[in-house]
């Protein structure tokens, strides 16, 4: 989609630290970070919200949260954990309205999430 930020990291038309990158899915590094570890996890395809998933697109999402996995391995946080999080809707705080899943890691969080 024209003027999505993340259809255009996914395009090459602006730049990203890509850590992954497949068919389907692209895995990226949070250009503003919140934990030592934080990766962008997206589809390629343009989605906005959870809202706005097919049935379809069930596929896609497990292939993310399974990638969210291999890169929490290959960041070295398989026994100090991550947190795999997603903001649906700007009430929740989603300021790219292209559906995405934050993997943090590498410091304590807290909960209930502010
Ligand atoms: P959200 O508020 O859940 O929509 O999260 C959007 C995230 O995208 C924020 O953590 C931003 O720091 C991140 N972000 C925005 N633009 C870029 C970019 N060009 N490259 C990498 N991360 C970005
Ligand atoms: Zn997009």
């Amino acid at each position: 989609m024209r003027d999505c930020i993340f259809c255009k990291i996914v395009k090459k038309e602006i730049p990203a630290d890509i850590v992954y990158e497949d068919d389907e899915i692209a895995v990226f590094k949070d250009i503003n970070p919140a934990a030592p570890v934080h990766l962008l996890l997206i589809p390629r395809k343009h989605i906005e919200t959870f809202f706005d998933l097919d049935r379809e697109d069930a596929s896609i999402m497990g292939r993310l949260q399974l990638a969210a996995v291999r890169a929490a391995r290959e960041a070295g946080v398989f026994e100090s954990g991550f947190r795999l999080v997603s903001n649906c809707g700007r009430g929740a705080g989603q300021l790219v309205m292209h559906i995405h899943y934050h993997l943090l890691a590498g410091r304590p969080f807290e909960w209930p999430p502010g």
